[in-house]
């Protein structure tokens, strides 16, 4: 090993040399932060373009329950983060960014349809996590459930690590996915105030004020709701969201949020699939 000295000197001048030289690139495409050019320059991406990002995690009830048991969790982790993964993937979804963030996963979405596509995969996730995966891990004592959130900003993020290896990873310096993240949490605020909301009947999709605000673009598929409950029988057609005041929650960026239960009803959900993605 070299002199601890001489490391020092190294580790300082490439430092600086980054501190001195950092700039941000403006980019209109979050696939950019892939290339390796990307790497070893100080250059951060971000700039005014704004993304959409979709969190979904294990809530915290869940972790705790399984705490115990390294390979349940595993077991837990394969089937839902996995999963997460698979809908993010599909076709038609397509998230543009795809990462693994605590206990669940994030896409990032860009373009016209960025907010739609994203909701789309909340709700297919949803659905198959209710009909398929709490099924299979729920146990008497505790409630098996996920968070949810859609949130858009301006991003700002680099790769850092070593070029040629695979021991480098995407640093989030921008607020999108933290307070993506911070969204979701508002779930457990949600179901203290909403009595229509408890973990036993299943995650909460939480949606930011501008993302709100783009869903009322496609009035008809992402703010009304399909007028059916959740195993196809005709019920009042009403809006699908409800507002929650989040001025008192500091974590909480804006001071209004919305929350729906994030499913499909049994009937509709290809053609609210075809309304929110056309
Ligand atoms: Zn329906």
């Amino acid at each position: 090993m070299k002199p601890v000295n001489d490391i020092y000197s190294d580790l300082k001048v490439n430092a600086d040399y980054r501190y001195d030289n950092f700039r941000i690139e403006e980019i209109g495409s979050i696939k950019r932060i892939a290339e390796d050019s990307y790497l070893e320059a100080p250059v951060w991406v971000g700039g005014d373009a704004k993304f959409v990002c979709l969190f979904i995690d294990l809530d915290n009830s869940s972790k705790m329950s399984f705490k115990k048991h390294p390979k349940t969790m595993a077991k837990i982790y394969d089937y839902f983060t996995q999963t997460l993964i698979d809908v993010l993937s599909q076709e038609g979804i397509e998230a543009d960014y795809i990462d693994i963030k605590g206990d669940g996963a994030f896409g990032i979405f860009e373009g016209d349809n960025a907010s739609f596509r994203a909701l789309s995969a909340a709700l297919t996730f949803g659905t198959f996590f209710k009909k398929y995966i709490r099924p299979k891990f729920q146990d008497d004592e505790h409630v098996f459930n996920f968070k949810s959130a859609i949130h858009t900003d301006k991003l700002l993020v680099k790769r850092i690590g070593k070029r040629g290896s695979r021991n480098n990873n995407e640093v989030w310096a921008g607020r999108l996915v933290n307070n993506s993240s911070k969204l979701a949490t508002l779930s457990k605020e949600i179901y203290d105030i909403d009595r229509d909301f408890n973990p036993s009947t299943g995650g909460v999709l939480v949606i930011s004020e501008p993302i709100y605000q783009i869903y009322r673009t496609k009035h008809e598929f992402a703010i009304m709701h399909c007028g059916h409950d959740l195993s196809g029988n005709p019920q009042p057609r009403s809006e699908l969201w409800r507002r929650i005041d989040t001025s008192n929650y500091d974590y909480v960026h804006d001071d209004v949020a919305y929350y729906a239960p994030g499913l499909w009803c049994d009937i509709c959900q290809d053609t609210v699939n075809e309304g929110l993605l056309a």
